[in-house]
């Protein structure tokens, strides 16, 4: 028989409500986050997810309004302020800023997980507390430790790229540190974990805020600044997985989604950059790698060509198929607008243009297609390492533009390099490379690249904005 049941009985009240508004919240997170692995959506991807936000906090905005005991005064003075320092500092900060200002929203959101969680913790009466459940206590705890080592490991890491004067770019690195870090972990766990069985034990809590900043000091401390890029995705997830703490404590399932979420996708990119790099992620946390510079030692030497801009134009002007290599200094240099009229020079000449783009060239993931994003190089020219490679052979000029590490060849079959085994662009069998760069310093991993001194390669010294900008000059000229 069919079931009768009547219609109000699966009536709806305000909470159902509530959770349905953030599942729909949740669903354009996801959406967004879909989105932004293609470059083509990305821009869509952002504002899919942030129309879902919007609707999370206008959510929860109409149940505080509905009576619940919070002070609509004070969370619009917080969101008032929260929203101009965003605007202020979105627009402020340059592109290659944006690790340096992740690196400060992910501390933001590490210590507002410690602050909800200690603030639930502390309104809550001690009769109350006893009634808490298990992983509700345990959500106290671990909102409270990752959220405090992420606040100060984010500052540490944001430190470390400002290039503050206080806290050295090189990794700091002591006897024991290891054995501090594993003890200070533990210690947060274990009493975490007693929280469940004594509720009322408020100085544990204060202890485990006090461990958890101490930890995320000592774990950032040690890593070199070059590494910064990877940690702050290590970082943003672990922002995620104390917001996702947090929701567990105010039995909010928006947060605990989104936490997730965010965890989720830090732990993601973390794992692509170490591959792309060919590090495994504790060589990243606990090699101390970025120390002393090795300034090309003990690598390749011989006779490295010098070209002039003249000579190099000759050969460009020649050229039916230029690819263009940009790397961490194009970022310095601030290249990339005058990379975009370069190429447009060539494309003038009826030359196939097209940009070859490696996973961890410059300082974060994405570096490269940001800068040309910026400077409007269309992004089907941009051809990633799987794509570009089987073309570098039919390339007549290979131009690498403040590319070092990710064109080093010695990772294809030298054993004892420190990049072997990562995959590099294979720049070297193009038939003519050119390499601009301001002297024979090596790059990111210390190490000096045997392609410089290869028969079909040619350096072109100087700064990479000033030595592409003379290059167009020589080009129009002719
Ligand atoms: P590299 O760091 O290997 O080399 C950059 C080169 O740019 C240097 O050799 C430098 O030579 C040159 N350079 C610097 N300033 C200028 C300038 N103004 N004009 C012209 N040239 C300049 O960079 P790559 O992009 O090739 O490789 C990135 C490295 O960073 C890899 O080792 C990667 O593993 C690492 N890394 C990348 C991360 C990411 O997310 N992208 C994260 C962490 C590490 P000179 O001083 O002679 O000019």
């Amino acid at each position: 028989m069919q079931d009768m049941t009547p219609l109000t009985t699966l009536a709806l009240d305000k909470g159902d409500w509530l959770n349905l508004v953030y599942l729909f919240a949740a669903v354009l997170f996801y959406l967004g986050l879909k989105m932004l692995s293609s470059v083509k959506t990305a821009r869509r991807g952002n504002l899919v997810s942030a129309l879902g936000m919007l609707v999370a906090i206008a959510a929860t905005f109409f149940v505080i309004s509905d009576g619940e005991a919070i002070s609509l005064v004070w969370i619009g003075i917080a969101l008032l302020i929260g929203a101009v320092a965003g605007l202020i500092l979105a627009v402020r900060v340059p592109m290659t800023g944006m690790p340096e200002m992740v690196a400060l929203l992910n501390g933001c959101g590490g210590i507002a997980s410690l602050l909800v969680a200690c603030g639930d913790y502390l309104k809550t009466s001690d009769a109350d507390l006893a009634l808490l459940p298990g992983n509700t206590l345990m959500a106290i705890g671990l909102a409270t430790l990752i959220g405090g080592l992420t606040f100060t490991g984010s500052l540490v890491a944001y430190a470390k790229l400002a290039g503050s004067k206080f806290i050295p770019d090189a990794p700091v690195q002591f006897a024991g540190q290891k054995a501090l870090i594993a003890v200070l972990l533990i210690g947060g766990l274990v009493l975490s974990g007693y929280m469940i069985a004594q509720p009322g034990f408020g100085f544990g809590l204060i202890l485990i805020a006090i461990l958890a900043l101490a930890l995320g000091v000592l774990l950032v401390i040690g890593i070199g600044g070059a590494d910064m890029p990877v940690v702050i995705a290590l970082l943003n997830s672990y922002s995620g997985i104390a917001a996702s703490m947090a929701g567990f404590v105010l039995g909010n399932f928006a947060l605990i989604i989104t936490g997730a979420l965010v965890g989720a996708s830090g732990i993601i990119l973390t794992n692509i950059m170490c591959k792309a790099m060919n590090r495994s992620l504790m060589n990243v946390l606990f090699g101390g790698v970025g120390g002393a510079v090795a300034g090309g030692k003990g690598g390749p030497q011989g006779e490295a060509r010098s070209f002039s801009i003249e000579d190099a134009a000759i050969v460009l002007d020649a050229a039916r198929t230029v690819i263009i290599v940009p790397g961490y200094g194009m970022a310095v240099a601030q290249a990339q607008h005058a990379v975009k009229e370069f190429a447009q020079q060539l494309e003038s000449r009826s030359i196939d243009v097209k940009y070859a783009i490696h996973p961890v060239a410059g300082r974060m993931p994405g570096h490269m297609n940001v800068l040309l994003a910026e400077a409007d190089v269309p992004y089907e020219q941009l051809q990633d390492l799987e794509q570009i490679n089987p073309q570098f052979e039919q390339a007549d000029v290979a131009l690498v533009i403040g590319a070092n590490d990710v064109t080093n060849p010695a990772a294809r079959h030298d054993t004892t390099s420190p990049i072997y085994g990562m995959p590099i662009l294979d720049v070297d069998k193009a038939r003519t490379v050119f390499v601009i760069k301001r002297s024979m310093n090596p790059g990111f991993a210390g190490i000096q690249n045997e392609l410089y001194f290869k028969e079909n390669t040619g350096m072109v010294f100087g700064d990479a904005k000033k030595v592409v900008s003379e290059l167009s000059a020589e080009l129009a000229a002719n």
